[in-house]
């Protein structure tokens, strides 16, 4: 995979956080082909249009990062789209390129395609071990039928079809939104806004105990790079730092750097969630892969790119 940096190289969601992620790391390794389509130029959904794109550019990779995604409130309002479009879109992205000769692809999914009580770090074979979190499961189930497809057709036809699971990622182009964002990106705006406001306070959910796990999503492109290069096998790869905080370190750590110095205030009437929730990410490291962006550096890294592109 490295030795040929003029392969063509289709990444599917490149606007995305991951995708975005995923195009600044081949082009900083001098990959010079990446073909990449908007939304109105290809909707991936449609299968007769992804059949005509594959036949008419014949990639050689093709990482899948498009997908519909989403906090608790969209999975919960919007089932039908999560399940339908994730299942849409993987199954016209994976058959094209098995049927128009891609050399390898990389399916991207994430750690909720895992039991709700998985044992904690969560190793790869925890995948169907129990109940499915009822919030997220029309998407879970969408991925965890591409991880299914890309074993079949690996069984099935040798198409070397691998699958890498992230755990909570952050980064350049999240979702920033109030309500509807996933913590991190939530409280680096709160923090931003309260500090502009000069305001005394800022509100944060919950008790503050529950522990998380957090890659920047510039490490997760590089596993994403790293497993094209070295991993051809037929289960599916978790990535993640390893690294756990609390909320409430979470929280003090996003205050200094945004650079907020009132008071943090719980708010217990929203939910704690799951008290806990880590990949284990040993196999990964296994293969000679680890994550290198501390949490404070992805956390000023991406407040520097917040403050450059609020205004949009
Ligand atoms: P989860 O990892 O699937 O539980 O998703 P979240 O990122 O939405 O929440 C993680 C934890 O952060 C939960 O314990 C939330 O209660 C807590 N939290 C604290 N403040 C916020 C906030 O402003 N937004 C969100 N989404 N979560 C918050």
């Amino acid at each position: 995979f490295f030795s040929n940096k003029s392969a063509k190289i289709f990444v599917a969601g490149h606007r995305g956080l991951v995708g975005s992620a995923i195009v600044r790391k081949l082009q900083s390794l001098g990959f010079t082909n990446l073909l990449l389509r908007t939304h109105a130029d290809l909707d991936l959904t449609r299968q007769s249009d992804v059949e005509s794109f594959f036949a008419d550019e014949k990639p050689h990779y093709v990482v899948l990062a498009a997908a519909k995604v989403g906090g608790i409130h969209a999975n919960n309002t919007y089932p039908a789209d999560f399940i339908a479009i994730n299942l849409q879109i993987q199954t016209n992205v994976i058959d094209s390129s098995y049927r128009h000769g891609v050399n390898k692809i990389l399916f991207l999914g994430s750690s909720c395609i895992y039991p709700k009580f998985a044992p904690q770090p969560i190793p790869e074979n925890a995948l169907l071990s129990g109940p499915l979190e009822p919030t997220n499961e029309w998407y879970a189930v969408a991925k965890i039928a591409g991880i299914k497809m890309c074993q079949a057709y690996r069984i099935q036809h040798g198409f070397d079809a691998i699958s890498a699971m992230p755990t909570n990622l952050y980064g350049p182009n999240d979702n920033f939104h109030p309500e509807n964002s996933h913590v991190l990106p939530a409280l680096m705006r709160r923090f931003h806004k309260a500090k502009v406001e000069g305001a005394k306070e800022v509100v944060v959910w919950g008790t503050g105990s529950p522990l998380r796990e957090f890659l920047h999503v510039d490490d997760l492109a590089d596993a994403v790079v790293f497993l094209l290069g070295n991993y051809s096998g037929l289960e599916h790869v978790n990535v993640g730092s390893g690294k756990e905080v609390t909320i409430k370190e979470l929280a003090e750590l996003v205050k200094e750097v945004v650079g907020f110095e009132g008071e943090l205030v719980w708010d217990t009437s929203k939910p704690d969630g799951t008290p806990r929730k880590l990949m284990d990410s040993s196999k990964l490291a296994s293969l000679g892969w680890k994550a290198k962006i501390s949490l404070k550096d992805g956390l000023i890294d991406t407040y520097k790119w917040y403050l450059e592109n609020v205004k949009q």
